[in-house]
């Protein structure tokens, strides 16, 4: 039952969050959507600003994904569980982060193996 009314609890704050990014995004997508008269002594300032948009946009992306997933989770009953582990995920994670769908030690072995995996020149036999 406390389980339950947690995860309304999480529910609420994650539609919440995904609304603010969905703005958010719609409003990032048409400023790099939008025309820009580039004036020469701008152009710099003006591809960094972009650059900004599109890694923001990525970041938003990435964040939302995770929030969807979250939301699956409740609607399967299976909020605040490790997707990798299936161990409960510690209760002071989801407070600071609520779309967290892994445990703490598996995120950081997710994370571990991300890193090893960046793409690197593949050998060619
Ligand atoms: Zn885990």
């Amino acid at each position: 039952m406390s389980q339950q009314s947690i995860s309304v609890k999480e529910q609420s704050v994650l539609l919440q969050e995904r609304a603010q990014i969905l703005e958010e995004l719609g409003r990032l997508r048409e400023l790099m959507q939008a025309e820009v008269d580039v004036e020469p002594d701008e152009g710099d300032a003006e591809i960094f600003e972009r650059e900004k948009n599109a890694a923001l946009i990525a970041v938003l992306e990435r964040k939302l994904q995770d929030i969807e997933s979250a939301l699956r989770s409740i609607e399967k009953g299976q909020y605040g569980i490790c997707e990798r582990c299936g161990e409960p995920i510690e209760p002071g994670r989801l407070e600071v982060k609520p779309d967290a769908t892994l445990c703490v030690k598996c995120q950081q072995e997710v994370e571990r193996l991300t890193r090893r995996n960046r793409p690197t020149r593949q050998v060619e036999w």
